[in-house]
């Protein structure tokens, strides 16, 4: 929340002409306090508000329709990432309602949005230069639950609001394609088989949050961990290249050093490739906040620790098995690029002398840290 007043105060020196939008948007009066400046407060999704803040404000700027000759905006709009990757977003909301997390109540229950429309995006990202599409959501795996997996039609031919449906067709796009928050439905497993024929990067992010079953029924996960265990065995059984990423909150209310110790014990077993560790920390409206046996914050802490500790040495062994093999990058800028293991942002990176950005190479690895590659451009 705080950041978020800070960007809007950022916002407003840079530019002085600020509508602020999204989920912070349903707190208005907060905002109008701090920045009484703003032009406008909408809600999250609220298109039309925000057309009818701009158009009142700056009542020339009416969209046109795109003239390639004179607009300097592409059709596909403008996204903040570099040009050769970019974020693919096929739904907003969620069905779930974990008991630490506050999404459903701002954004409300899942709405996937049409399959013609997101491969419109998708074919316009390509044509605009992305050579990697990372689809988000909150719930990847649920695309297309609100809409009864409704037929749409892409290029003229009928296609299910799907995830399995829509990853082929992104695989079919000649470029990367990343999957994240995918929640393990079992029609995950049929992902899979397209990871292991290339179609997508065999990499799939998971966020399992505990492995403790208290703990999971605490935050209202319907997950086990032993069922998670033969799913990932699965996996990797049919697409042994796979780098599996997930996240996980430790010090959740109520958390005992038993529930701790099965979470470790299945981060070892698991051998996850990529992992993100928070210490739980309440946000305000969360059904969690109500749970009794607060984890001290020091304790908290100690445990994040012990978890990053555990898990840096799992990945510093899965690294050093790298040394020796030539691996594909996308160059980020020259000198550090991204294997087919490592998304943006948030894992790591492999580095090399030269390159250029937006460029597939081929890097041969000769090092390896806790969390990175290095080595030669070939
Ligand atoms: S944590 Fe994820 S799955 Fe759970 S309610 Fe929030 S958005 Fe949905």
């Amino acid at each position: 929340m705080q950041e978020s007043l800070e960007a809007i105060g950022e916002a407003l020196t840079e530019n002085g002409k600020v509508v602020v939008t999204g989920c912070l948007g349903v707190k208005k009066e907060l905002i109008k306090d701090v920045h009484p400046s703003v032009l406008a407060i909408t809600g999250p999704h609220d298109t039309p508000a925000v057309m009818r803040a701009v158009h009142a404000y700056f009542g020339k700027m009416r969209p046109q329709p795109h003239n390639p000759y004179v607009d300097l905006v592409p059709p596909q709009g403008i996204k903040l990432t570099p040009a050769h990757y970019a974020y693919l977003k096929i739904s907003e909301g969620c069905n779930h309602r974990c008991t630490f997390c506050i999404i459903p109540s701002m954004r409300g229950d899942l709405v996937s949005r049409p399959i013609a429309e997101v491969m419109l995006e998708a074919e316009n990202l390509v044509k605009a230069g992305v050579k990697e599409l990372l689809v988000i959501s909150q719930d990847t795996s649920a695309y297309g639950v609100d809409v009864k997996y409704r037929t749409g039609f892409v290029g003229g031919r009928p296609m299910k609001t799907r995830m399995v449906d829509l990853c082929q067709a992104l695989g079919q796009l000649g470029i990367w394609v990343r999957l994240h928050y995918v929640y393990p439905y079992p029609h995950v497993d049929e992902v899979i088989p397209l990871m292991a024929e290339g179609k997508i990067l065999p990499y799939l992010d998971v966020p399992f949050q505990h492995a403790a079953p208290r703990i999971l029924k605490l935050m209202k996960r319907p997950a086990s961990a032993e069922k998670v265990l033969e799913r990932i065995r699965a996996w990797r059984a049919s697409c042994p290249e796979i780098a599996i990423r997930s996240t996980f909150i430790v010090g959740f209310p109520g958390e005992t050093e038993a529930d701790f110790s099965l979470l470790l014990q299945f981060l070892e077993q698991a051998q996850l490739d990529r992992v993100g560790c928070f210490a739980y920390s309440p946000v305000d409206g969360a059904a969690a906040n109500d749970l009794p046996d607060a984890v001290p914050a020091a304790l908290k802490e100690e445990r994040r620790a012990r978890f990053m500790a555990a898990q840096e040495k799992i990945s510093a062994v899965k690294l050093q098995a790298k040394i020796g093999r030539t691996v594909e990058v996308l160059v980020d800028e020259p000198g550090t690029g991204r294997s087919k293991a490592d998304a943006p942002e948030i894992d790591g990176v492999v580095r090399f002398r030269g390159g250029e950005a937006g460029r597939f190479a081929k890097v041969l690895i000769n090092r390896a840290d806790e969390h990175d590659l290095y080595g030669e451009l070939q």
